[in-house]
């Protein structure tokens, strides 16, 4: 058996907790060989984030080039994408090698309120990339921002599911971190069914690089050959262990635990 390969097209996470590094350290604990396209270097700690350096999309595109003309990959994954150029060469180049299957996570803002994707960018986010992707991972306020209004119910969740899915891409799954609540449950749809995941809320607020995590998870499980409804579960059961077993690093919003 070949070893499975994934890569991830994301923001350097100078503190190690989100980013780049938690999607190379989820891929390495789940024995898939990680690979990387960097989007931007951002100078970051547990306390937030203080620059973002952006590359320029050429240096996104080669990257992209080099894995995929050599080593090539059996998922990936996007994160942090700040600009629109960035996105629109990242869509011509999965469309270019014919790469799948793709799980983007929309970053927008990070949990220390930094905005790591610009406005015009968001159409571009929705237009360009989701419909190449088998699974977008939102929280709840990035699933707020891409559905346009506030999903305080059930009812309404269901709903932006469901119109996330008519933005082109396979399944959705609205995390439920955000939520109140003594579960934390995330809403899965695949335009056919909706099945709620669920995990007992844990009282931390050594949460950062979660969202990173989640997804990078969910990518290696594909890698592997998971359907998706099982990577979502893998990735559930994943972050929810590394939350419970957080490293409590830093002064601010620490890293969840990777070896967990
Ligand atoms: N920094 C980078 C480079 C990221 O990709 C992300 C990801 O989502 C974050 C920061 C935000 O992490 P968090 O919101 O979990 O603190």
């Amino acid at each position: 058996m070949t070893t499975p390969r994934a890569l991830t097209i994301a923001g350097s996470d100078s503190g190690g907790g989100a980013g780049i590094q938690a999607d190379l350290k989820t891929f390495h604990q789940l024995h898939v060989y990680g690979m990387s396209a960097l989007t931007a270097v951002t100078a970051q700690n547990t306390l937030g984030v203080t620059d973002i350096y952006e590359l320029e999309a050429e240096a996104v595109a080669r990257q992209i080039d080099a894995v995929a003309e050599d080593i090539g990959m059996d998922a990936l994954k996007t994160g942090m994408i700040s600009s629109t150029p960035i996105m629109e060469v990242i869509a011509e180049k999965i469309r270019q090698y014919h790469l799948s299957p793709l799980v983007v996570d929309p970053v927008m803002v990070s949990k220390s309120g930094h905005s790591l994707l610009e406005e015009s960018a968001r159409k571009s986010l929705i237009h360009t990339l989701l419909p190449l992707a088998c699974l977008v991972t939102p929280n709840l306020p990035e699933a707020e921002i891409l559905v346009g209004k506030k999903l305080d119910t059930e009812i309404k969740r269901k709903e932006a599911a469901r119109r996330i899915v008519d933005m082109g891409v396979s399944a959705v799954v609205i995390k439920g971190g955000h939520l109140d609540g003594d579960q934390a449950t995330d809403l899965f749809f695949d335009g056919e069914q909706f099945l709620a995941f669920s995990a007992p809320r844990i009282a931390t607020h050594h949460t950062h690089g979660t969202g990173c995590t989640f997804s990078a998870a969910a990518t290696a499980a594909l890698a592997k050959g998971e359907s998706v409804t099982e990577a979502v579960y893998t990735a559930k059961t994943f972050i929810t262990q590394g939350i419970a077993h957080s490293l409590g690093l830093g002064k601010g919003y620490g890293p969840t635990n990777h070896w967990a």
